[in-house]
């Protein structure tokens, strides 16, 4: 697992506004960090910058000890987790926690030790033969979140993923992944607009608003400020 490192980190999409202007995060090994603010304040962009799907306008990101400004998504050592599950809904849950495995030459013992390791944390080994479709939303969220740790990233990011699900589905889905962050020793960013979500999971939260950080802290430290 890795050190994340954004220095300066500024994004515009136009050349003219920031959306991100100019953050400074320093995220340690094994940190679960969260970041929290409203819609429109950069959230995701900064998790597209991350994971290389826009390219980053202006400052230095560092994954490890590398630089990765300019590396493509597959080689940041990156998996995400969105929202909406993005499951191939043809492919059995088996299928798409090897598919990229398959695509990135794993040989086929180490595809199926990581899936069984993965379906053992999340309680869904006898859920590997169906598809998609035959799955209720908890169920699909955990095979998405299955298809995140059998890469093993150094990075794990997660889009809102609780947003999808009904009440009851989202605690019990917090508390897998609050189990996961423990179990995998992962370093985690984690985007929500939810502050219980937040004060529940996050080792730090950092507050977004406007393209800024607005402040950081523990869960405690951000509860004790007026
Ligand atoms: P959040 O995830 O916090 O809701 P976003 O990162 O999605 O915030 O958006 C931040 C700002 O960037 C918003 O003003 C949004 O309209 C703008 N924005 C997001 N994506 C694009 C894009 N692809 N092109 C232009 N503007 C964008
Ligand atoms: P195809 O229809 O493309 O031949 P298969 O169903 O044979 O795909 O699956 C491809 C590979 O994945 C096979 O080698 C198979 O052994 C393995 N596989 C599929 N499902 C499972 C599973 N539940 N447990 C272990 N291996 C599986």
């Amino acid at each position: 697992m890795a050190r994340v490192r954004l220095s300066r980190l500024r994004k515009s999409y136009d050349g003219r506004t920031d959306v991100l202007a100019g953050i400074d995060l320093d995220i340690a090994h094994g940190e679960f960090v969260v970041l929290l603010g409203p819609s429109g304040c950069g959230k995701s962009t900064l998790l597209r910058l991350l994971c290389g799907l826009e390219p980053i306008t202006e400052g230095t990101l560092e994954i490890g000890d590398r630089v990765v400004n300019d590396l493509p998504p597959a080689q940041r050592g990156i998996a995400m987790v969105f929202q909406s599950y993005a499951l191939y809904p043809h492919m059995t849950v088996w299928k798409n926690m090897a598919f990229g495995l398959k695509i990135a030459g794993q040989d086929k013992a180490e595809i199926d030790a990581r899936i069984r390791r993965a379906a053992a944390i999340l309680k869904i080994e006898h859920l590997l033969e169906r598809l998609p479709r035959e799955l209720s939303g908890g169920q699909r969220q955990r095979v998405a979140i299955g298809r995140a740790i059998v890469r093993e990233p150094q990075l794990f990011l997660f889009d809102e993923p609780l947003s999808n699900l009904d009440a009851a589905l989202r605690v019990q889905t917090r508390l897998e992944i609050a189990k996961l962050h423990r179990q995998l020793d992962a370093t985690i960013v984690y985007v929500t607009h939810d502050q219980v979500e937040a004060m529940t999971l996050g080792d730090r939260i950092v507050v977004m608003h406007e393209g800024h950080i607005q402040q950081a802290g523990t869960p405690l430290q951000l509860y004790q400020q007026p």
